[in-house]
């Protein structure tokens, strides 16, 4: 019986790293696997992880069709075993209920790998339609840590190192040091909802006397 899987955590839980393993595991199978990602950091038509490790996937574009995408690979007489969608929660409800037809309708298993909330702590569109419709959703245990060493469960956006609570949900952007370059950074729930980064965390450790006023 194909499944719908749902793999999810916050970034730099491994999701990619865990993707190509899986694709590896089955290309030594001989099996051939369809890689659909979308605004990977390696650039268009590229599923990577933070370890160096990439191959060559099929963007997906505003209003593909996932289940049309490979009824028409199949119907050209070209191999599809199983699918692997990287950075699900870019994608949209409709292509995630596409997803869930191929399983039904081709009987492919589908490996969805995503960022579960973003970085108000809200979930992905994307990633809500998954727990909707995956068979199982596997909480990934590589275990990304906060700056302080806790368990980093969320999601900040960071500019020049500040964390910011509105804009646009999505933009891609990596960390970089420059200073109002649009970064990411995982964090626990209690240094996400205090809006302290490392780098702020850094700044007040240095002037103490600008700590805010907190009690526990
Ligand atoms: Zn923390």
């Amino acid at each position: 019986m194909s499944e719908l899987v749902f793999f999810c955590g916050t970034m730099d839980c491994g999701k990619s790293t865990l993707a190509l393993q899986i694709e590896h595991n089955r290309s030594a199978r001989g099996l051939v696997g369809m890689i659909f990602t979308r605004n990977d950091r390696a650039g268009q038509g590229k599923l990577s992880s933070r370890l160096g490790l990439v191959t060559d996937a099929v963007e997906v574009e505003d209003g593909a069709d996932l289940y049309a995408h490979l009824v028409d690979h199949l119907s050209q007489g070209r191999r599809a075993d199983y699918v692997i969608a990287d950075e699900a929660q870019f994608l949209a409800p409709e292509q995630i209920d596409q997803l869930a037809r191929v399983v039904d309708d081709l009987d492919l298993d589908v490996y969805a790998f995503g960022i579960t909330t973003d970085f108000r702590s809200k979930l992905f569109p994307g990633s809500q339609r998954l727990v909707e419709l995956a068979d199982r959703v596997e909480v990934l245990q590589v275990e990304a840590l906060c700056w302080c060493g806790a368990r980093a469960t969320h999601n900040a956006r960071t500019v020049g190192g500040v964390m910011v609570v509105e804009g646009a949900q999505v933009v891609v952007g990596d960390v970089t040091g420059s200073t109002d370059e649009i970064g990411y950074e995982v964090l626990c729930r209690r240094h996400h909802r205090r809006r302290m980064t490392a780098a702020t965390a850094r700044a007040a450790a240095l002037a103490p006397d600008v700590l805010p006023v907190s009690s526990g």
